[in-house]
């Protein structure tokens, strides 16, 4: 579910189980399963996502092996064209970066092993006198110090490498939080909208009638603005959203849809409890006492209307989805406004007009 409320938090956290989880769960540093653990964790390809889910819940795991086919057959190709490939291409350097630096630390490791097997070689000379024992050993010393620098050279390396990784990270999910977020009101906006649905229909698609869609439209909101500015309608739609901010529930995604309507997703929910929802709100707009701020006079009463749809499952897509929320709210309007509609009224509203 994207939240731009919960993003901050809940990404940092996993960010910081990136780290973590490789340590956890031995899983080999290298720069690939770096890319394809980065890409789980940004959560932006549900099949991909859904398939790690499943690979971590065996209890043999994640393999550098897994790691390659799931690189190669879901992050290869789509490295070029998303909206954070800034981010992506800042995280892909800094790993070209780590792969040359364990390149050249591999390659000294061979040559200090040559070294030293050079060395026992030398040492079962059965002819040896101290003398040539001595200078066996300082260079056995003197290259198996060299290595020690470099290993530890190489450490600090990586450790300054994955400082700038969780650096690079909080910026992108800064700016991804920022992306999703409607300025005026401070909730998701229609990108974060287009988002949300896709991922909580996917999460929804085996689950019957557990997703809901509320749109909620302010009425006659144009002759609000007429009579009072558009700076006072602006008010208004912060206060409207920020009262849905206040009553939301966990399972909740609240977004601004555009102009004055505003879509509330529910996940694991009943009509039952949509419709509760959404006549909350109506009430609580009503029963609000809104003041001018200057003149301190009362406002008009502001009232809303609801169109709520039900997500049908595998068939449905989020086009047919929408639809039907809009078509419940369309007919909320035009039984009068002020009121609650849902997508099973509209069915029976229909079948009521076959019959005339
Ligand atoms: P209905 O009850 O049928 O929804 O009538 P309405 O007047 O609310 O609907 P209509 O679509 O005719 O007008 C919507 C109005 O919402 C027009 C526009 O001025 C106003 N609006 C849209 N976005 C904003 C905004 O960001 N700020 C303000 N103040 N007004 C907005
Ligand atoms: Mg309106
Ligand atoms: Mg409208």
């Amino acid at each position: 579910m994207i939240d731009t409320k919960d993003l901050p938090e809940k990404a940092k956290r996993i960010f910081d189980s990136l780290i973590e989880a490789f340590e956890e769960q031995n899983i080999n540093p290298t720069p690939l399963n770096y890319l394809v653990w980065y890409q789980y964790y940004k959560g932006d390809n549900p099949k991909f996502r859904q398939e790690m889910d499943t690979i971590l819940s065996d209890p043999f795991g994640y393999t550098d092996r897994l790691g390659k086919r799931l690189y190669d057959e879901y992050l290869a190709e789509d490295e070029n064209e998303n909206e954070n490939s800034e981010f992506d291409r800042a995280f892909r350097r800094l790993m070209d970066v780590m792969i040359k630096k364990m390149d050249l630390w591999s390659n000294k490791l061979s040559k200090h092993t040559q070294e030293l097997n050079d060395c026992t070689h030398q040492l079962s000379d059965p002819n040896l006198n101290a003398e040539d024992v001595k200078k066996i050993t300082h260079s056995v010393l003197t290259s198996t110090s060299s290595m020690k620098e470099s290993s530890m050279a190489l450490q600090e390396e990586i450790s300054n490498s994955s400082d700038a990784v969780r650096e690079l990270r909080q910026q992108l999910v800064e700016a991804r939080a920022e992306a999703m977020r409607d300025e005026l009101t401070d909730v998701g906006n229609r990108k974060a909208f287009n988002n949300a649905i896709e991922e909580l229909m996917f999460d929804a698609k085996d689950i019957p009638n557990s997703l809901y869609l509320v749109m909620a439209d302010i009425d006659n909101f144009k002759d609000f603005n007429d009579t009072y500015g558009h700076l006072v309608g602006d008010s208004v739609l912060r206060y409207f959203a920020s009262m849905m901010k206040k009553t939301k529930g966990d399972n909740e995604t609240i977004c601004r849809f555009g102009g004055e309507e505003f879509a509330i997703l529910i996940a694991e929910s009943s009509m039952e409890q949509a419709t509760e929802r959404a006549k909350g709100i109506r009430k609580d707009i009503q029963a609000a006492h809104l003041k001018q701020r200057n003149s301190d006079k009362p406002l008009k009463t502001i009232t809303s209307s609801f169109g709520i749809a039900r997500f049908h499952g595998d068939k449905d897509d989020a086009k047919s989805f929408l639809e039907r929320a809009d078509d419940a709210l369309y007919l909320a309007k035009e039984k009068g406004r002020n009121q609650v509609v849902d997508e099973e009224q509209v069915l029976s509203e229909k079948a009521v007009d076959a019959k005339k």
